[in-house]
């Protein structure tokens, strides 16, 4: 089988030009080919008088040593079967633990559980569709649980969202975990799309189906389950305390992957006091900004907007700014809504989400601001947390005290004034949104570089310009503020048998990028005995 990359084809892309593209690509009959089927797909939108698809395929022909030999290897190329072992283990003194059952505790525990090893996991918030009703009643009467919500319960904080499974990184594992997607029912285009994303509609099942299948292979998955301890003999972990519906319960064990997330705040200061080596890291914070999906195609797709064949439109831009700091786009949701995300009474949080049609009226994405380790005073490992806290706190004052969130408007926020009115976008926050001055709640750093930034990226796209565009704060939970320190064998330094993992553990930022961390924390526990 060989791989031909990068076939410019028109937006009426169909099987039988596919077929007849790649033959010509390579110089043979489109009879001569079988078993085509398509590796990646993205849309070209550099040239706005020339918007199209630039797609990869894998397939059999006749004679394939000498197409390779006649193309370049970075055109044509020979496909490397690429396989993930999975070994078994026949038995352990104790059964391993996995904390949180995010993307990283999933991916951890599914991976421990296919090596024979029957983990335990245990999860603070509740099951998908018990957590689903608890967020409907925050997003629709402004009722908070602090067990689940947003941030916490199955499928962790990646469950209300758009589902984009981009990442920055690369590793051989990515394809295996979009291999366990399709299998447990995700979309079948995630695995070729370019920038592929489930949305949150069908990621909740996915996730129910990965839970079933840790379940299938002995493992157990412990809702509204909170571990509250660690317990440790000479430097080595041996059990673990959680609490449920108010009762402490006591395991044991030699290895527990820590993959709690980035708002585990209780989670960080028992570390601490427990002596468990932590450390700042840089993280980001910013707000939500809103356009009308219908305006972002228009600028991005120009004359082929509402061509069929082409998605809502997506974007990612940065600006690098004098003062050393950057604004730049994250998690843009197209077709999606600005989602309260707060985990604690008494805070107002925003992110992103989307159904898989991406079909609503909105496009949103962050637009966040560098914070780095030494622009916080002192040398609190939890700095970073205290001021994230200290900014969703004043948010939900400056929102009215009722979880609305407050919202100014893109030209008044540049000529320093509180918004007043809603213009002719129409936020999609619930349970409500307040217009407000909303450069009062950041370090003058972040409130200077968003208005120093904003007209630098509608130098980049029109629809930046928008000055009835909605700016929504606070964004503070798009990455984490501390580093959970392990060491080579994937073990804190401070506690041998203790995994830190994911995203709250300082090693993932993003699902894809969470859920291989999670691997690699289960392939160390079954090397690592
Ligand atoms: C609304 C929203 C939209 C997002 N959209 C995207 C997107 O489209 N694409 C993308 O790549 N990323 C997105 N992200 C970010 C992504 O969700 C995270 O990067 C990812 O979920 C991190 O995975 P994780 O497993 O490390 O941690 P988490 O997903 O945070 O999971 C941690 C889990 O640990 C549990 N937990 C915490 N403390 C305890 C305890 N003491 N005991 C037991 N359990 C505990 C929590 O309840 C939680 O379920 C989004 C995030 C949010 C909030």
């Amino acid at each position: 089988m060989i791989r031909i990359n990068d076939i410019y084809m028109p937006l009426d892309l169909n099987d039988e030009a596919l077929i007849k593209k790649a033959a010509k690509e390579i110089a043979v009959k489109p009879s001569e080919i079988s078993e085509l089927r398509l590796v990646k797909k993205s849309v070209d939108a550099r040239k706005k008088s020339d918007v199209h698809f630039t797609v990869s395929v894998e397939l059999n022909v006749k004679n394939e040593a000498a197409i390779l030999k006649k193309n370049p290897p970075n055109k044509v190329c020979a496909v490397k079967n690429e396989t993930y072992p999975i070994p078994r283990i026949q038995s352990r003194a104790h059964r391993p633990v996995t904390v949180g059952f995010g993307p990283a505790g999933m991916f951890a525990a599914l991976r421990l559980a296919q090596n024979g090893l029957r983990p335990i996991v245990l999860e603070r918030g509740s099951d998908v569709d018990t957590r689903t009703k608890a967020v409907a009643k925050f997003r629709e009467h402004g009722i908070l649980s602090e067990r689940t919500n947003v941030q916490f319960g199955e499928g962790g904080a990646g469950t209300f969202s758009d589902g984009k499974l981009t990442t920055g990184i690369r590793d051989p594992r990515i394809k295996h975990i979009f291999t366990e997607l399709v299998r447990l029912g995700a979309p079948e285009d995630i695995l070729y799309t370019a920038k592929p994303h489930i949305g949150t509609d069908i990621l909740r099942n996915v996730v129910k189906n990965l839970r079933e299948e840790i379940i299938s292979l002995g493992g157990e998955v412990i809702f509204e389950a909170r571990l509250t301890k660690l317990i440790q003999k000479n430097g080595k972990l041996t059990g673990a305390v959680y609490e449920k519906d108010g009762k402490e319960y006591e395991i044991l064990t030699d290895s527990l992957i820590l993959a709690a997330g980035h708002s585990a705040r209780d989670v960080f200061s028992y570390l601490q006091t427990n002596d468990i080596s932590l450390e700042r890291k840089i993280f980001a914070m910013g707000v939500r900004v809103e356009h009308l999906q219908a305006d972002v195609n228009k600028s991005l797709y120009g004359d082929f907007c509402g061509h069929p064949s082409l998605p809502p439109a997506e974007y990612k831009y940065a600006v690098h700014l004098k003062n050393g700091k950057s604004l730049y786009s994250f998690c843009m949701c197209p077709g999606g809504s600005v989602i309260a995300s707060a985990s604690e009474t008494n805070t107002v949080v925003t992110n992103g989400m989307s159904f898989h049609a991406r079909n609503s009226t909105n496009a949103n994405a962050a637009l966040l601001v560098n914070v780095e380790p030494g622009d916080i005073t002192g040398n609190d490992p939890l700095a970073g947390i205290a001021l994230q806290q200290g900014i969703e706190r004043a948010a939900f004052i400056l929102g009215g005290s009722d979880y609305s969130a407050p919202i100014t408007l893109v030209g008044d926020f540049l000529e320093k004034r509180s918004s007043v009115n809603i213009g002719r976008i129409t936020p999609s926050y619930t349970p409500g949104v307040k217009p407000a001055d909303i450069s009062s709640l950041f370090p003058e750093y972040i409130t200077e570089t968003l208005r120093t930034g904003l007209p630098l990226l509608a130098n980049k796209a029109g629809f930046f310009a928008e000055r009835e565009a909605v700016l929504t704060a606070p964004e503070t939970r798009s990455s984490s503020p501390v580093r959970i320190i392990r060491g080579s064998d994937l073990c804190s330094v401070s506690l041998k048998g203790l995994y830190p993992c994911g995203e709250g553990a300082g090693y993932a930022g993003g699902i894809v990028s969470a859920a291989v961390d999670g691997l690699k924390c289960a392939e160390a526990v079954t090397e690592n005995g």
